[in-house]
């Protein structure tokens, strides 16, 4: 007794003074985060074999953990939050957001009933709903929060397929994300890819619904953020009494500016809908923001209730309507992302970083030998006036600076170079910065 006493004090951290530093650590960091290489200048392996095999024997100061995360992990980090981000969809964990973590973790709720925290579920419910008015959503949806896009869409195709039994197949277009190919795989339903036009929109008169559950459709793409005509799919979908799913993992953010809104049209009658306030809303990962305007459809894809799950209380537990049981306080950092920052806030720096693209895609449209192919909302698709190996050897050659880090895709058949804007630290001087990087990679 004594020695387990003993072993245990030895592991003991103090909290105000270890958390002095762990914070410490966090301002500092994020004040010198534009300082390292973008992206991870290590081979795989690297930091594994920094680590021992075997956690220890006894335990270690907390100050260990920081040292090590100083010398062993950080040349081995990926800096998402560096203001020189531009790859897939950058993002940003903001002050309120990274704070709001720590006090997630404090609390430690495992929201699976009303009771196990009915803050928890109801700050929830308050949350989602300020945020469907953010975004102009039409009030009266069932909204929920889950960990990522890729959960929101196993649930809304699950409902789908309860709704339809009897229909098995999924239709989405040809660029949507690959969580909906994952979903439809995981749930035994056949997905079909519809083509898209020129502009890698959704093409609304080749669905053929008559044996579907389930269509997906995407407002802002991942290879270049384009926009499905989702008011000509919601037609279909009514007409074949199909489950409407919007995407809009992404770009749902941007409806916070009126500006932005035309791209929500038709959104209004979707059955389901995903936003992901982890993207492009300054909350940290994981906050995936999923509504249902059929909430029936939900629970009875999901909702289980054993004996030792059985309360007297009449209230809805959020777990009836998603896959997992255990749900985090995830409402709290949104709740305090938007309390914060304030709809102007958040408005703000979403308009910054679609400037920001504009003017980075102005450069390249103006400068010969270079190609803009597309411009989206913060997301600038473009490509060197060369062949599909020269773009991928100058995206390798950027990327090895460590000055900036932007990712690539293929559209109709070519490679193209992505920027997307979205790090709130992001300037003007940063995107100037990196079209000079890739200038100087293109020439060399
Ligand atoms: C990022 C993205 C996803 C996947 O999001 P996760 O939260 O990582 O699952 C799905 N769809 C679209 C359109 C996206 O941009």
């Amino acid at each position: 007794m004594e020695a387990d006493r003993e072993a245990q004090e030895a592991a003991s951290v103090d909290l105000r003074r270890d958390g002095a530093a762990a914070l410490e650590w966090a301002a500092s960091y994020l004040e010198r985060v534009g300082d390292f290489p973008v992206l991870a200048q290590v081979k795989p392996g690297d930091v594994r074999a920094r680590l021992p095999a075997s956690a220890p024997e006894r335990g270690e100061p907390f100050a260990d953990v920081l040292r090590d995360l100083d010398d062993v992990l950080l040349p081995g980090v990926t800096h998402w939050q560096s203001p020189r981000f531009f790859a897939y969809f950058a993002n940003t964990a903001s002050d309120p957001g990274i704070l709001a973590e720590l006090l997630v973790a404090t609390l430690n709720n495992v929201g699976f009933l009303w009771r196990t925290s009915p803050a928890l579920h109801e700050l929830e419910e308050v949350a989602m709903s300020w945020l469907g008015q953010l975004l102009a959503l039409p009030s009266g949806w069932h909204g929920h929060i889950e960990d990522t896009a890729s959960t929101s869409t196993i649930a809304a195709l699950a409902a789908a397929r309860e709704a339809r039994p009897d229909a098995r197949a999924v239709l989405c277009s040809e660029q949507a994300h690959s969580s909906v190919d994952k979903a439809a795989r995981l749930l035994g339903l056949e997905l079909r890819k519809v083509p898209t036009d020129d502009e890698f929109r959704l093409r609304p008169e080749l669905l053929a619904l008559d044996d579907a559950c389930a269509v997906v459709a995407t407002v802002g793409t991942t290879s270049s953020a384009a926009v499905d005509p989702v008011p000509a799919i919601a037609d279909a979908c009514e007409r074949a009494r199909v489950w409407l799913h919007v995407d809009a993992a992404y770009a749902g953010s941007a409806w916070a500016c009126e500006d932005h809104r035309w791209s929500a049209e038709g959104v209004e009658r979707a059955d389901s809908l995903v936003v992901n306030p982890h993207k492009w809303l300054f909350t940290p990962m994981d906050c995936s923001a999923f509504w249902c305007s059929r909430p029936d459809d939900l629970r009875n894809a999901f909702s289980l209730v054993p004996e030792y799950l059985r309360v007297a209380e009449e209230v809805v537990s959020l777990s009836e309507y998603g896959p997992a049981l255990g749900r985090r306080f995830r409402a709290l950092k949104l709740w305090a992302v938007m309390r914060c920052y304030g709809a102007e806030g958040i408005r703000s720096r979403i308009r910054e970083a679609v400037r920001l693209a504009g003017l980075f895609a102005d450069w390249v449209d103006a400068e010969p030998g270079w190609e803009l192919v597309s411009r989206s909302f913060s997301l600038v698709c473009f490509r060197r006036e060369a062949s599909d190996e020269e773009n991928e050897a100058l995206l390798n050659r950027v990327n090895e600076t460590g000055e900036i880090f932007i990712s690539h895709t293929r559209l109709a058949g070519r490679y193209v170079l992505r920027l997307a804007v979205g790090n709130e630290r992001t300037t003007e001087e940063d995107v100037r910065l990196a079209w000079e990087v890739l200038q100087r990679c293109a020439v060399a």
